[in-house]
Parts: structure tokens; sequence; C-alpha cells
């Protein structure tokens, strides 16, 4: 039986560069384009071919590096991590990259995704003799290899992955290596991209698009990419199994101008749209969108339905995303702090609030009594995913089932909690529809949060007692 778990799950992101000599500062951009996936910490670590050097702390990309001295940071490559924290994990001791010291040489970590049998090999690793540093499931990996070091390096590697469950995209390097890893699955996103003659690889495409790199490729499925001064080979860790990328990295979590798994996300949102509106049509005047993430979602309802979009709510984008505050008070606080209504917009007009999901249903009440409160007609709520009824074990932040209220109530009971006059959903096939290209290889998406199917599964697993990321 899966394990319920506890508390908040977390996102996070990864950026990393072999062969620039402004390794460092480039690392520090690409991790400012990749922000928005993780806020509580941040991390880089440097290869000048002898050493690594590291610098990371709690806060944004911009307060961590505030007081770096990037003179420190010298050499030809790094590695970087943006870090979403949970209450009461937010130490600094678990912010990434994690760098591990030891006679042989040194290797620094970045993952990105959830290890779902990090509790039990962490309990074997401990009986061998392994004393951990943190509370990450991602030093499971490096006492792993450690454990397998009478192989060769990428032998021992290559095992050490081989003996993880879950969701992962990794970035490992060491003085002369830098490894890319990702799930025999693929569901968290990491491409490969050239900046001049150095490599870059990022969770999302965005960080190439900031710091001037081209995309190259994606990393397929159990691949292990090892790239050094010699250039760029692959090898298979794994047999790849059919890719199910997460499918809320389109709906929710990636920036509309990545492209995730070659497929872009703000294209992908506006068919969610267009689909929407096909399958939910409601009489009404205007769509207006909860910024930012539901903007492209909502323009292709308004497009489909012919009714025009309009900008009916305004955020403060100096206010942190809602999910961060840790109690249910704050939570709906931050809310009311972070989006206004446009009175002049939705006042006398039946509106159609489009959202791209609902986890709590915090949000969606919220609007609903703002724009009622600036005169809305009517409120018709149109969400451009499925029900989110389970929550997710390869690292996204969705909550326990208690939680989710798409779990605990029929669609006209969410509704009436949520003050609307309407409510429906995209299906799970019309989701599908909307991301998955049958012209590309490697396609296929995860959607367990909606169906409870999940694509990797960890039995008898213990609930989960050590962070994720
Ligand atoms: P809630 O208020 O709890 O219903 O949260 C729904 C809002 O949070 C939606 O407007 C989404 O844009 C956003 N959201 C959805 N999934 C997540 C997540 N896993 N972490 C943070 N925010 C999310
Ligand atoms: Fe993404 Fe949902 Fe799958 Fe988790 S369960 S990986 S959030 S699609």
């Amino acid at each position: 039986m899966l394990a319920e778990i506890k508390g908040l799950n977390e996102e996070c992101g990864v950026f990393g560069i072999w062969g620039h000599e402004k390794a460092a500062e480039i690392t520090y951009y690409g991790l400012h384009a990749l922000q928005h996936r993780g806020q509580d910490g941040a991390g880089v670590v440097t290869s000048d071919g002898e050493r690594l050097k590291i610098h990371k702390d709690l806060g944004l990309v911009n307060d961590v590096f505030k007081n770096a001295d990037f003179q420190d940071l010298q050499g030809n490559a790094a590695i970087g991590h943006v870090r979403y924290a949970t209450q009461g994990d937010g130490g600094i001791d678990n912010i990434q990259p994690l760098l591990f010291r030891s006679q042989t040489g040194s290797v620094a970590l970045a993952h990105n995704g959830n290890i779902m049998n990090a509790y039990k090999l962490r309990g074997e690793l401990e009986r061998d003799g392994s004393i951990f540093q943190t509370t990450s499931d991602t030093e499971v990996l490096a006492h792993l290899i450690k454990r397998n070091s009478t192989s060769d390096y990428e032998t021992a590697l290559m095992e050490a992955l081989r003996s993880l469950v879950g969701a992962y995209a990794f970035l490992i390097m060491k003085e002369n290596k830098l490894y890319i890893a990702t799930d025999p699955r693929g569901l968290r996103p990491i491409s490969i991209g050239r900046l001049g003659g150095a490599y870059v690889v990022a969770s999302e495409t965005c960080a190439f698009d900031l710091v001037g790199a081209s995309f190259e490729r994606e990393v397929i499925p159990g691949e292990l990419v090892v790239i050094d001064n010699n250039g760029i080979s692959s090898k298979k860790f794994a047999d790849a199994e059919p890719r199910t990328m997460c499918a809320m990295e389109y709906v929710y979590f990636s920036r509309p101008d990545s492209n995730v798994n070659r497929v872009n996300v703000h294209a992908s949102r506006k068919k969610m749209g267009i689909e929407l509106a096909k399958e939910s049509p409601v009489e009404a005047d205007v769509v207006t969108g909860v910024p930012d993430s539901s903007i492209s979602a909502a323009i292709g309802y308004a497009e489909q339905s012919g009714l025009p979009y309009e900008l009916g709510l305004i955020k403060n984008r100096y206010v942190g995303r809602t999910f961060i505050q840790p109690s249910q008070d704050l939570r709906e606080q931050g809310v009311k702090m972070k989006l206004s209504p446009v009175r002049g917009i939705v006042e006398g007009k039946r509106v159609i609030m489009i959202d791209d999901s609902i986890v709590r249903g915090t949000t969606s009440k919220r609007i609903v009594r703002m724009l009622k409160d600036a005169g809305a007609l009517e409120v018709h709520v149109r969400i451009a995913s499925p029900p989110i009824t389970n929550p997710c074990y390869y690292g996204i932040d969705m909550s326990t089932k208690e939680e989710l209220i798409a779990a605990n109530y029929s669609l006209y009971g969410m509704a009436k909690l949520i003050g609307a006059d309407s409510l429906a959903y995209l299906s799970e096939e019309g989701l599908k529809r909307a991301i998955v290209r049958e012209d590309l290889p490697h396609q296929g998406i995860c959607t367990a949060c909606f169906t409870g199917e999940y694509p990797v599964i960890e039995k008898g697993q213990k609930t989960i007692e050590y962070t994720k990321c």
C-alpha cells in the first residue's frame, strides 16, 4: 500500500553548465529563470577541475548570492539548485547542491523529484555504517554510490541509480565530470542545451533562453548523460519505460515560455482552455483567468467560445505564492493580498473564471467572493485540468487526500462551497489531447493525482519521514 505523505511536498529546479569560464555566474542567472520552482533556498557548486566549491543559503536566488564572492567560485563547470522547502524542514543542511568530500574526491548532487524508497534505503545504509548529514532523500544516492565504490565510478553510479524507485532528475558533478540522470519513466523534466562550446542543462528551457543558450535535446528516461572535457556521451542505466511526464508541469508548474518534453507550456495550456470550452460551455459575458498560470487557458477558452477575454483579476507581483504560507489562515490572507478584481470589467457581468487547478479550494473560494463583491452578476468556474483527488508521490506539493477538496466533495458540493454559480473541470482525455504530441517520441504523461493510477509504486513503504526535493 502506498504511504500517505504527511505535510507538504515540494518542487525544485536544477541548472548546470560544463565548459564555460563564467560557470558560476551563468548558473546564478539560470537559477533566476527557475525561481518559480522553489523560493526557499538556492545554491551553486563549481568545479575548477581539481576542487569543488560551494555557496548556498536559505532565501531567494538574489538574496543568497547578494554577498557571494564569484571570484571564489572559479571554475569552468557548475551545478545549481532552487528549493521549495516545507514546514519544519527548511534548514540550511537540506539546501542543495549537497556536497560530499572524501579521500578519493568530491561529489555534488542536485535533485528534482522524490525517491520513494529513500526511507528503506537509508535504513539499510545506516545499518551498513553510513552517517547522514541531512534529512534529504537526495543524500541516499551519494551513499549508494560510495557503497558500490569497488567498481569504477560510472558503474557504481549506474548501479546506485538502479536501486532508486521514484521520480528524479539528477545532476551529479565530480571534479572532472558532470552526470545527468532521469528516472526510467522520465517524470521530471530535464533538458540539455548549448552555449557556444559549453553544455548547459536545466529543469526548464526558459533557463536556456535567459542565458542565451540553444535547446539541444531532452534527457531520455533511464539515460545517464556524461559530460567532460572530451564532450558528451550517453549510457542507458535502465530500460526506458513508457514516458510519464508530470502533467502538472504543463497545468501549473512550468513557465509558459518553457518547452517541457518539447511541448510548449503556453500552447498546451491554451489547448486545455479550448478543450474545456468545447466540453463545458456556459452562457456568459466575459472570460477571465487567474494570473499568472491560468491566463493561457483563459485565452484558449475565450477563443473557442467566442467570448471576450478580459483582465478581470490583477496580481500584486510582489507577494509570494499562496502555498508558501504554512497555515490555512495565513494562506487565505495570502490570496487576498495577491489578487484584486478589476471592478470596471466585472461589474454587472456574467463572468467565466478560469483557473488551472483546485487543490484545497482556498483560491477559488476567495476569488469567486472577490468577483461577486466587485459586482459580478454570476461567476462560472471552469478548471483547465481534471479534479485532483489523489496525493502526488513524485515530488510535487499536492497535500494529503483529506485536504484535497475534490477527493471529499461532489461537483455540486464543491460549487456550493466555493460559491460558484456553476463549476466544471476538464476531462482526462481533454487534458491528454492538449498535451501529448503523437508526432514526437517519448511522449506520455502522468495523471496519477487525477486518476489514482500511479505509474511508479513502491510497495510496503513507511510514512515518509525525510525531506524530498
Ligand atoms: P487551492 O487554493 O488550495 O485550491 O490551490 C489552487 C491554486 O494553487 C491554483 O490556483 C493553482 O494555480 C495553484 N496550485 C496548484 N497546484 C499547486 C501546487 N502543487 N503547489 C502550489 N500551488 C499549486
Ligand atoms: Fe505530476 Fe500529479 Fe503525477 Fe505528481 S501525480 S507527478 S503532480 S501528474
